[in-house]
């Protein structure tokens, strides 16, 4: 079992009142760490430290802010071994899928590095008169709460641009896993940044995370997780009026039309719906499927999800491992439960391995319901777990648009249909801040993401992303004035 420091003001330091709480492993359910559980007097010290820094930090050059963010970039490769064995570790995700994922992490700075660069003002030709120009500026100190389902991708996301813009930044991850977190300081400690640039404070997210949200020393909250925690976000965070940027949840349709190529349509979505044992915002949660492929999408859809080979995310075989801990399993299984009282028909899984070693650990094998109605709670609410939801048939593509939009989340929408045409006429009509036709969504730099309705405020990604973590100041110059 380890013990952890949390790392701010560019030291390592315990909680003052030095109390902490245990960090379990989802696969054996044994305690492995016990992490700093700071509360208001932490938050302070966080704020205090980073507001200090931020004058400093924000005022290097561009060139070397973005120098050393690409300095960052290359330690996260060094050591993408090592924060792949704690993501599987703490999270349970399954070896390959950590190692993919940790990988990926150095691009975030690259590309951030790279493309804050570029970060051009503009000149406005309004009169002779007048020099108008525009220039983005940080925000300030930034507040990055961010979830459990991803740990260290969802960090990096939102730390990338805001650092490489020159806010300063104070990291919450989430309660359950901030082992790969604490990793990340261990690097940034290397990297000599100003003290308090950047800090990464341990605790509950009720105490911790609300006093950052509603902290008048913070500028702008960046959070990723559920989004009654955004809506209480947005509540606490109204008194001081902050910039705020919410990933929340999603309970996206997929739609599947007459003319969907089954066989690829089916082996896509059942490795889909499993991936990180479905805990994606962006997997698959609701299926809407046309009658004349329902019974074939639903019979190969089965066979897809039966071939997943469940098991010790350790092992390189395994695609799907348990689920991040215990209370969740629960939440899962409540899910489960709830839609076979009220009347919707579990056709695959819908319970935990039975036989060892798989009886240790929070699983819930893969599980597909069928016959679920519009009005059923699976069908409203997002579930996070490797959990298929198919709806009742449906026979018009008009009534299942209305479907899709029925319902108070708008981050993905899918579509499958060989004809691009009809798609995009789905897409058109559909509210989603991501739309694929054909093909399931990635999370990529280049590109926006970000939901509608009750799935978020603002973009993550690309230079709208980037944009996010800056203020656009507009500067006004008469050039009649003279000395
Ligand atoms: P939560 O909303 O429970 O928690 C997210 C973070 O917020 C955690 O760090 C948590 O701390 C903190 N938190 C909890 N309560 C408060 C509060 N009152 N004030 C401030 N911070 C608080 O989400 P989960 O961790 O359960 O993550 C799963 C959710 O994240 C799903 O809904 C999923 O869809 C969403 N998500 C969305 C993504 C997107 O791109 N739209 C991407 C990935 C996930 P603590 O851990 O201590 O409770």
């Amino acid at each position: 079992m380890s013990e952890h420091k949390m790392w701010i003001g560019g030291k390592w330091v315990d909680a003052q009142s030095g109390n902490t709480y245990p960090v379990f492993n989802p696969t054996t359910e044994t305690e492995i760490a016990q992490v700093p559980k700071a509360d208001q007097a932490d938050v302070d010290k966080a704020v205090e430290s980073a507001r200090e820094a931020l004058p400093i930090w924000s005022k290097k050059s561009q060139v070397e802010r973005s120098q050393i963010g690409i300095r960052l970039a290359a330690m996260l490769r060094d050591n993408a071994k090592e924060i792949a064995r704690i993501d599987t570790l703490e999270h349970g995700t399954p070896k390959n899928f950590a190692a993919m994922i940790a990988g990926d992490l150095p691009e975030w700075f690259e590309w951030n590095a790279y493309n804050a660069r570029s970060l051009m003002g503009n000149t406005v030709p309004y009169s002779p008169d007048e020099l108008i120009y525009l220039q983005r500026e940080p925000v300030g100190v930034v507040a990055l709460i961010t979830p459990w389902n991803l740990p260290l991708l969802m960090i990096v996301e939102k730390l990338a641009p805001a650092l490489m813009v020159g806010n300063a930044c104070i990291i919450k991850p989430a309660s359950i896993n901030s082992l790969t977190a604490l990793k990340l300081a261990e690097l940034l400690d290397k990297l000599e940044l100003p003290p308090g640039t950047v800090n990464i404070i341990t605790g509950p997210g009720s105490t911790v995370g609300e006093a950052l949200a509603s902290h008048r020393g913070v500028d702008m909250v960046a959070f990723t997780g559920s989004s009654d925690t955004g809506k209480r976000i947005m509540s606490v965070a109204s008194n001081t009026v902050k910039r705020l940027q919410l990933e929340l949840g999603g309970k996206n349709p997929v739609i599947i039309l007459d003319d969907a190529n089954i066989n690829q349509v089916a082996g896509s979505l059942a490795g889909r719906q499993t991936n990180n044992s479905g805990q994606i915002c962006a997997s698959p949660g609701r299926y809407y499927i046309h009658e004349k492929v329902y019974e074939e999408f639903l019979e190969k859809f089965k066979m897809g999800m039966e071939k997943v080979v469940v098991g010790d995310p350790n092992d390189e075989k395994t695609q799907m491992g348990p689920l991040v801990s215990a209370e969740h399993r629960n939440r899962v299984e409540g899910y489960i439960q709830s839609a076979i009282d009220e009347g919707a028909k579990v056709v695959l899984g819908g319970k935990r391995p039975a036989k060892p070693p798989l009886n240790k650990g929070y699983y819930v094998l893969p599980t597909i319901i069928a016959n679920v109605t519009q009005k059923m709670k699976v069908a409203r609410e997002e579930i996070f777990g490797p959990v298929a939801v198919i709806m009742e048939k449906f026979s018009s593509d008009e009534e299942m648009i209305k479907m899709a939009n029925d319902n108070t989340y708008g981050l993905v929408a899918n579509i499958w249909t060989q004809d691009a045409a009809r798609g995009m006429r789905f897409a058109n009509q559909i509210a989603a801040g991501t739309i694929t036709i054909g093909r399931t969504p990635g999370r990529d730099q280049d590109l926006p993401w970000g939901g509608f309705k009750e799935s978020g405020i603002g973009k993550e990604h690309s230079l709208y992303g980037l944009y996010e973590y800056t203020n656009l100041k507009r500067i006004q110059v008469d050039l009649t004035l003279k000395k």
